[in-house]
């Protein structure tokens, strides 16, 4: 038997969300139809609203409900240390820290040609727009370790010596509590490149 076109169309819908197979979306969707209908309607309610009021932040690109968001619009931040990184959840990350008082430039992606990701999809120009316009003294790049993530690093270097901006990278190395003999070859040689006078 197949499914009604619009309980198909629903797990259509759910398929689209990470890390959710055709499996999990029909048990999502039978479970919202059949079970619980009211977190259904409240689901289809709050996706509603977000879509409805929240956008990207003109300045930093993460997610907010004003022009501007909270980090972009604190007088108290440093606002001449920019810091790169690739998704809203980096920033969630950085701040939870508490060990960093700059702001933020949010790519949502990395620099990836093979997979149509350019420049032009991760904001680079309103980033170039931005280092142009002055009061920015160091840009911080928090990429991934990853080949694309050292790519995108890589680009942005380049976009910061362009304006005359000091760019910087951030530490690679052995984590916090980790043992020597379980950290890869990789990490073990930019932890060991990256070392510091004590
Ligand atoms: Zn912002």
């Amino acid at each position: 038997m197949r499914l009604s076109p619009a309980i198909a169309r629903l797990v259509d819908a759910l398929r689209q969300l990470p890390g959710v197979g055709p499996k999990s979306a029909q048990r999502m969707a039978l479970f919202l139809l059949e079970r619980n209908r009211r977190a259904a309607a409240n689901l289809a309610d709050a996706l509603q609203n977000a879509l409805a009021t929240v956008r990207r932040c003109r300045q930093c690109r993460l997610l907010c409900e004003n022009e501007l968001c909270e980090i972009c619009a604190h007088s108290e931040r440093d606002h001449s240390l920019l810091c790169v990184v690739e998704s809203p959840a980096d920033v969630f990350a950085i701040e939870q820290s508490g060990a960093f008082r700059g702001v933020y430039f949010v790519l949502s992606g990395r620099l990836s040609p093979l997979d149509g990701i350019g420049p032009e999809q991760l904001g680079l120009v309103d980033l170039q727009a931005r280092l142009a316009n002055g009061g920015i003294n160091e840009l911080i790049l928090a990429t991934s370790a990853t080949l694309e993530g050292e790519a995108t690093a890589f680009y942005l270097s380049e976009m910061a010596n362009e304006a005359g901006i000091t760019a910087t990278r951030i530490a690679q190395g052995v984590p916090i509590g980790g043992e020597l003999e379980q950290v890869d070859s990789h990490t073990l040689s930019l932890a060991l490149a990256g070392r510091k006078r004590l």
